[in-house]
């Protein structure tokens, strides 16, 4: 048995391999999401400073100061929140990874929404917990709160949300965040809320949970540098929260990776002060984008569900979304992931396909022009 296959049949992921065979076969990759320009130009001189300025030994662990007192004073500019601790991690993964170790104890619950995020589900197995799932169905991909009801039980500990969320683009609205506030309060749950898209809302605005009445006291807020500021490959991610929850986080990060990336948190910190308009603008770039890839899948004969946030956009594909995936590239030059990949049901959404649109107009415009040409 190889090392991978012990944790719970778990695997390579889809990203690396989607990526893999992207590279392999020349496809322009809709697969992984990650954007294809750099961020910020003053953001890469200000990490190339702390390079050059000897900022290159370990980290403090909760993070450099600069960087933890930008964190918060973004929580308070954007969401009127006040966290009482923040702990900077290894991107918004680790913070999740530790977050569920250190929440949750062997046979706890942790409720997820399905579609979800992939590390979610090997994380929960990492601390012997059970997942139990909520589903969203195409194509409105709503959150019913009975469901999320019947899934919580005496064992659940965490509920862990994701909006904007990966991979519907799916805000939640402030109704729905209000009746998954009551499910928390009442059943005492830790709410691990996962925000890594807060900035790419192309309709509606984002709730963080944490603003909810009785719900920033039960609330880890995660997020990272990495989509908002176009440095996926910097993995420097954060939590915040009340100082019970960050110090649980804090004690198994300490043993995961201890705390580097020194010179990337200083340039993070840069990152976040920047003005707001630099965040607009993004946002703004990301919806052309968005509207120009659903156009290109309406034109080629798939349904684009359109998003309202975040990097991808589903299509029904009207036929087996995995056998579409598998071939796709070799016939067409594109790599996109099937969404029933994010899902325990396989048969949620089984024709939908993730397509991602962070990449440069031409390269939506070249695998447009691919995909135009499927058969109907
Ligand atoms: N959460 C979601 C929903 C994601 O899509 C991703 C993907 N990057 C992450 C977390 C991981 O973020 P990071 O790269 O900061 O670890
Ligand atoms: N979040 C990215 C996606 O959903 C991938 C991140 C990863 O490769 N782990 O495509």
């Amino acid at each position: 048995m190889t090392p991978a296959a012990r944790v719970n049949g778990l695997g390579t992921t889809i990203f690396t391999e989607m990526t893999a065979l992207a590279v392999r076969t020349g496809a322009i990759n809709l697969g992984q999401g990650f954007p294809d320009s750099d961020g910020p130009a003053e953001v890469i001189d200000a990490a190339v400073a702390a390079l050059r300025g000897s900022e290159n030994q370990y980290a403090p662990l909760p993070g450099v100061p600069a960087l933890r007192e930008a964190v918060l004073e973004h929580q308070r500019a954007y969401y009127g929140l006040e966290p009482e601790d923040v702990l900077v991690t290894f991107g918004a993964t680790e913070a999740i990874a530790a977050a569920i170790l250190g929440l949750c104890d062997p046979d706890d619950e942790v409720v997820i929404v399905e579609p979800y995020y992939d590390s979610y589900a090997a994380c929960i197995a990492f601390a012997g917990a059970q997942r139990r799932t909520v589903t969203l169905r195409p194509p409105e991909f709503a959150l019913d709160p009975d469901a999320l009801r019947a899934a919580v039980t005496p064992r659940t500990r965490v509920l862990l949300l994701n909006s904007p969320h990966n991979p519907t683009g799916l805000v939640l609205s402030r109704g729905e965040l209000g009746a998954v506030a009551e499910v928390c309060i009442e059943h005492d749950l830790i709410c691990l809320s996962d925000e890594v898209y807060e900035h790419l809302v192309y309709e509606g605005v984002h709730i963080p949970p944490a603003t909810l009445p009785g719900m920033a006291e039960r609330t880890l807020t995660v997020s990272s540098l990495g989509k908002s500021f176009s440095f996926t490959g910097w993995k420097i991610g954060w939590c915040s929260g009340p100082a019970e929850l960050v110090a649980a986080v804090r004690t198994i990060k300490q043993f995961l990776t201890f705390a580097g990336g020194t010179p990337l948190q200083h340039a993070a910190a840069v990152a976040l002060r920047l003005p707001g308009t630099y965040l607009e603008s993004l946002r703004d770039s990301l919806r052309a984008k968005r509207d120009q890839l659903c156009a290109g899948l309406a034109a080629a004969g798939l349904q684009p569900l359109v998003p309202a946030a975040a990097y991808f956009v589903n299509a029904d594909v009207g036929q087996d979304a995995a056998q579409f995936c598998a071939t796709l590239p070799e016939r067409y030059g594109v790599v996109a992931i099937p969404t029933s990949a994010f899902y325990d049901d396989k048969q949620a959404a089984p024709t939908l396909v993730r397509f991602a649109f962070c990449k440069r107009e031409r390269v939506i415009a070249e695998a447009a022009g691919r995909l135009a040409g499927l058969e109907a």
